[in-house]
């Protein structure tokens, strides 16, 4: 007759450590609750499953990069009343996502964009979605890097691996010509193949503004706001909020 622990290391050898860390409480379950053979059998899958799945989100959770971590719980809606709690929960089924949809925040500094975006981020790794944040800004001098070693492509190709895309700060500074037709391969790329969620300080009828060429400008913008929740944020600056309070 084997031993808990020799049957656990045969567990451990085959790379299945929950069930190894697990069987002998599950074990102990089956006799108190009088599981069934296939009941046992589950929860022993299922203790594995878990540990993996809360393994995959973890390093999700790395690979997207975020600066801070922002939740969607911690969003106060009654400052910031341009956007309602049910508008962000509907995003919140990730149709969006299976859609190849996106979504733009548009407002001024400190209405709450970046918070929104990593929030939603958040929420769809924990979804099993696989996300990716970048400023604007660091986007354009990746791409410009990769475009600089003849490998835009490639780099294209590694973004289009994650399910969503994080666009934050588009229109901060003005962009040059090969800037703009960098994010425009990008975005062309993406387009109903992947989803944006991108925040901006412009409306898109200043666009013009940041890009080298206002007639580029068209088509990016007409590739991301064709399929997209658009959401205008106004109000005071959150941070502003902070400072008058204390
Ligand atoms: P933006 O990206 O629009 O410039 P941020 O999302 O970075 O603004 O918000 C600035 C700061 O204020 C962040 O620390 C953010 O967490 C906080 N903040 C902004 N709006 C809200 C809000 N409605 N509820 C809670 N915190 C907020
Ligand atoms: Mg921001």
């Amino acid at each position: 007759m084997s031993s808990i622990d020799s049957v656990a290391q045969k567990y451990r050898g085959l790379y299945l450590s929950a069930i190894a860390q697990g069987l002998e409480t599950v074990l102990g379950q089956a006799e108190t609750h009088a599981l069934s053979y296939l009941q046992f059998a589950e929860t022993l899958i299922e203790l594995e499953l878990q540990q993996r799945n809360g393994k995959r989100i973890e390093q999700n959770q790395r690979r997207a990069g975020f600066p801070v971590h922002k939740s969607l719980d911690d969003f106060d809606y009654v400052f910031q009343s341009s956007i309602s709690k049910r508008e962000v929960n509907s995003l919140l089924d990730f149709g969006f996502l299976d859609n190849r949809e996106n979504v733009v925040f548009i407002g001024s500094p400190g209405v709450g964009k970046t918070h929104l975006a990593i929030g939603l981020g958040l929420k769809a790794i924990a979804s099993g979605y696989k996300v990716y944040f970048s400023t604007a800004l660091t986007l354009i001098e990746a791409l410009e890097l990769a475009e600089l070693k003849g490998e835009l492509k490639k780099k294209i190709n590694q973004l289009l691996k994650f399910d969503l895309l994080i666009i934050d700060e588009l229109g901060y500074l003005p962009m040059n010509k090969q800037g703009m037709h960098n994010l425009f391969q990008l975005i062309n790329a993406l387009y109903e193949y992947r989803s944006i969620i991108l925040t901006t300080n412009k409306e898109f009828t200043h666009w013009g503004e940041f890009f080298y060429d206002g007639n580029v400008a068209v088509p990016i913008v007409d590739r991301i706001i064709h399929h997209s929740h658009i959401f205008m944020l106004g109000g005071e600056s959150y941070r502003l909020k902070s400072k008058l309070n204390n």
